[in-house]
């Protein structure tokens, strides 16, 4: 069989290179992406008998085109559309990890997600239910501590069985805003009409990619199909106009706050809860 692909995706800190190694050992080869100093790490593992191959991505908080580092990772998962992203994500810093992970399923890729540094969180006080995450946000989420190795034989389990089902990269629906999401589904109609980068990004995506001014996207696009990105940018000037006089904002921070509103929304429906005997630990009376 050959070897199945997976990626590791995180924000920097989250503990990638140390699930790496743990999994992977001293089978890997580390080298650079073409033409850019960011490392590229390929490991390979075999588990339950599949041969795996997994790559470690540039840790980035966001998926955009800000970066090197954020569209070496983009591109990665566009180009090569691994069978199973592994995002990582600190489980002691959950908010601010989870805007990537908004991402990633905007982008559509299939997840898992390695809910690391349990131990850590525990330490707080902190205990995280990792099956009302799940629940939430509808992808497996499994509770790891990479730095001893707990949890990831059941991660792999769990990559493994995602990897194996059939998956199109649709966009997950987060909504922004009457007005944004109008935008939206009118450029949506046009994209799916036109074929437009559709070979590359679910059509939701590259809206939304458009409304946030991602360079990278705008530049495929125009040298692309001038003329539905010339339409798609009208629509995007005509919502800007709208959103600058009302709101006195561009629809970028529009997207921004509804992306962390729908975070802490998730968050805030028993994903969390403070362990009472630790908290005497913190607090003096
Ligand atoms: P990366 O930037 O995502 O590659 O993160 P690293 O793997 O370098 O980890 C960042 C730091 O967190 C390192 O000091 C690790 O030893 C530590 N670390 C990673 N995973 C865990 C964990 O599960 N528990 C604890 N306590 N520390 C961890
Ligand atoms: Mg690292």
């Amino acid at each position: 069989t050959p070897p199945l692909t997976m990626a590791l995706a995180g924000n920097p800190n989250a503990g990638k290179t140390t699930l790496f190694n743990h999994i992977t050992g001293a089978r890997q080869h580390v080298g650079n992406y073409p033409g850019i100093t960011v490392d590229h790490k390929e490991g390979r593992l075999v588990h339950r008998s599949q041969p795996i191959t997994l790559t470690d991505l540039p840790g980035t908080y966001s998926m955009t085109a800000y970066s090197a580092e954020e569209l070496v990772a983009r591109d990665y998962l566009v180009n090569e559309r691994p069978r199973v992203v592994i995002n990582i994500v600190d489980a002691s810093n959950l908010e601010r990890n989870l805007y990537l992970t908004c991402q990633l399923l905007e982008l559509g890729a299939p997840l898992v997600i390695a809910l690391n540094m349990m131990d850590v969180a525990k330490d707080r006080g902190i205990e995280i239910h990792a099956d009302k995450l799940e629940e939430l946000l509808q992808v497996p989420v499994v509770p790891i501590i990479a730095r001893s190795g707990k949890g990831t034989e059941k991660l792999l389990d769990t990559a493994l069985q995602v990897a194996n089902q059939e998956h199109k990269w649709q966009s997950r629906h987060i909504t922004y805003s009457d007005d944004i999401d109008e935008a939206i589904d009118e450029m949506v109609s046009l994209i799916e009409q036109e074929n437009f980068l559709t070979d590359l990004y679910p059509p939701r995506y590259t809206a939304i990619k458009y409304l946030e001014s991602d360079e990278q996207l705008l530049t495929k696009g125009g040298n692309n199909d001038p003329a539905s990105s010339s339409l798609l940018t009208a629509i995007v000037d005509n919502i800007s106009n709208h959103t600058l006089k009302t709101l006195e904002v561009y629809p970028e921070s529009i997207i921004a706050d509804h992306r962390y509103g729908y975070i802490r929304s998730i968050v805030r429906q028993g994903v969390m809860s403070q362990n009472h005997d630790s908290d005497r630990l913190y607090t003096s009376d």
